[in-house]
């Protein structure tokens, strides 16, 4: 089975982050509720994907696999596979913590479950605060975000960044705190491209990762009102096929070539493999500029129970 190597990009302090790493969040069941990470599911997903030549894994606190990551990233270290410092690993402040002073003590509860003594990339997960009975807090990200720089300053991050931010919202730290975050993590698929947000993030040299790379291109995860396309879509089928390559592959490799880092999610060992098996290709710009016609804006993770905070970073 084919496999890959990312190339590695540099971050704007200076460390260097894996072009494509693996998500490791269950997702919602069909009623909205969470998928409960109860087995070794996500376990054997790093593992083989460490096999396959994965060096990037993103997980939060709020996924609840931290532990499943500690064990198959300390196991491939035991054995001699990799070595701590050719892994990149994230994991992302709960809105819960977002107290100056809660965000170390956070931090330190990740690292215990993840079983390390540092993360590569530590991130504020969404600027939206929220108490733990799950109603919204006014605490201000900003306040947070010093929270997250005397994480650096410890040594228990070597990067930090946000993630869900928008534009003003990132400027609005620039201009108070002075630290520019290293990364933004924000959803980008094919229907959600973002072009300014990118355009932005470049000039700024903030690095970006696309989570729900996929969007809606499943049947058995797109909602009933999202755009098109399919992963059976004939033009992407053809198009995938020309370079030997499934349609997942192509939209990955599109996001690659639009600069982002994508963190595909998957438990399956075969589409682990074929998810980092992308850098072996490039696509024309007749091509690309199909695949730019699917940006309708359309959002997989809206989020609209939080609308209601002073911090909710989309368009309402
Ligand atoms: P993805 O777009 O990664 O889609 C995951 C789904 O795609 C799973 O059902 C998986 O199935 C399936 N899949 C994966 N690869 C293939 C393939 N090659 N062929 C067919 N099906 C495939 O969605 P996520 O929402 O999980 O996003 C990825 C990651 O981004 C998350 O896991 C998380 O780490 C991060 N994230 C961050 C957020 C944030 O707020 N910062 C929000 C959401 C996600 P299966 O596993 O069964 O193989």
């Amino acid at each position: 089975q084919s496999s890959g190597v990312a190339p590695k990009i540099k971050l704007n302090d200076g460390r260097e982050i894996p072009a494509l790493g693996i998500g490791t969040w269950l997702g919602f069941t069909k009623d909205g509720g969470r998928v409960e990470a109860k087995s070794n599911d996500v376990e054997n997903a790093v593992s083989w994907a460490i096999d396959a030549g994965y060096r990037h894994i993103d997980t939060a606190r709020i996924y609840n696999t931290e532990d499943q990551v500690g064990r198959a990233v300390n196991k491939k270290i035991a054995d001699g596979v990799v070595k701590r410092e050719d892994l990149f690993i994230t994991t992302k402040l709960w809105n819960d913590r977002h107290a100056k002073d809660a965000v170390v003590p956070a931090l330190r509860e990740s690292l215990k479950t993840l079983n390390l003594d540092y993360v590569d990339l530590y991130l504020i997960h969404w600027p939206v605060a929220e108490f733990s009975n799950h109603t919204l807090d006014n605490t201000d990200y900003v306040e947070t975000w010093q929270g997250m720089v005397e994480a650096k300053n410890l040594g228990l991050a070597k990067s930090i960044g946000v993630s869900n931010f928008n534009k003003v919202q990132i400027d609005r730290l620039l201009a108070l705190t002075k630290v520019s975050p290293s990364v933004l993590q924000v959803e980008i698929n094919l229907n959600l491209q973002q072009p300014d947000l990118l355009a932005y993030c470049k000039q700024k040299n903030i690095a970006v990762t696309g989570y729900t790379p996929f969007g809606s291109l499943f049947h058995s995860k797109a909602r009933d009102d999202a755009p098109p396309p399919r992963v059976d879509d004939p033009a992407l089928v053809a198009m995938a096929a020309k370079y030997n390559k499934t349609v997942p592959q192509l939209a990955l490799r599109y996001e690659v070539e639009l600069g982002v880092i994508p963190i595909p999610k998957s438990t399956t060992k075969e589409r682990i493999e074929q998810n980092i098996d992308v850098f072996d290709f490039s696509l024309t710009e007749e091509e690309k500029s199909k695949l730019r016609s699917y940006d309708t804006g359309y959002r997989v993770i809206p989020v609209k129970h939080w609308a209601n905070s002073p911090y909710y970073p989309f368009e309402k």
